[in-house]
């Protein structure tokens, strides 16, 4: 069992240390956790920062906590990198800058807005508040590669103000079907978010017909991460994420060490 997304308190709105996060991972069982906070530099309209203060301090503390945890728990150097277009050449530095084992590429930004508040979906209707965040995705990713998987790919579920739908999944296939063709062909994957879990559809991010699509376009690089910014959501759902994985015909997830893939058979 793995956990490969979890915000500590170098997250802006982490509430878990490290150590409480490993703490947590071992109680509920699980074997290997990636600690992966947030770096979105340079947000627009002089928002917060939402990043970590202190890079070198923060992995070197990751590295202290993997060798302290390391007969309970493995415990993997992560960061979940928020791309803009404007901050790729920043976002390759630092990724390579430090030996991380894993990164997550999200996109939380559509050209400066941002869907966790309502006015993203105010100017739009249901159909292009999805296909503009998968449009940048594409955009974003496609002369980026200094990543591992794409996250929580369609986390717009989590805020869209609009009703669910059980088609919602279809909307911007063609767009989506683009984005699960180009990590095959970067050789990259796909995580499966089961905070998506807590919303009232009960589907991971992303929904498991994608994860489907994905593998059967030729993908095979899975993790599984909860998002979990507190204790309380370590490993949250990951037998419900496995059964979707199976479902979508995936017979392994994967671990990373300094950024190589290992296939777990699940
Ligand atoms: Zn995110
Ligand atoms: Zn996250």
């Amino acid at each position: 069992m793995l956990d490969y997304h979890l915000h500590s308190t170098y997250s802006p709105d982490g509430e878990m240390t490290m150590d409480e996060a490993c703490n947590r991972a071992i109680e509920a069982g699980l074997k290997e956790i990636a600690i992966t906070d947030h770096m979105d530099i340079d947000l627009p309209d002089n928002k917060a920062a939402f990043q970590i203060e202190d890079l070198d301090q923060y992995f070197n503390d990751l590295i202290s906590t993997k060798n302290r945890f390391q007969d309970k728990l493995k415990v993997k150097a992560g960061i979940e990198f928020g791309l803009q277009d404007w901050t790729l050449q920043e976002a390759s530095r630092i990724i390579n800058a430090y030996s991380w084992d894993f990164v997550i590429a999200s996109v939380h930004l559509v050209n400066g807005e941002d869907p966790y508040y309502r006015y993203y979906f105010n100017s739009r209707d249901k159909i292009k508040s999805y296909t503009d965040y998968y449009e940048t995705i594409l955009m974003l990713l496609k002369d980026y590669n200094d990543f591992n998987v794409l996250g929580h790919l369609d986390y717009l579920r989590r805020y869209s103000p609009y009703e669910y739908s059980l088609e919602d999944h279809l909307i911007g296939k063609e767009i989506i079907e683009e984005i699960l063709i180009m990590l095959v062909q970067k050789g990259k994957g796909l995580e499966v978010n089961t905070a998506g879990f807590k919303h009232y559809s009960g589907q991971p991010h992303p929904h498991p017909d994608i994860l489907k699509w994905f593998r059967e376009l030729g993908g095979e690089i899975i993790t599984i991460g909860s998002d979990a910014h507190s204790v309380n959501y370590v490993g949250y759902e990951t037998a419900r994420a496995l059964e979707c994985l199976r479902y979508a015909g995936f017979s392994y997830v994967t671990s990373f060490t300094e950024m190589k893939p290992v296939f777990i058979k699940i």
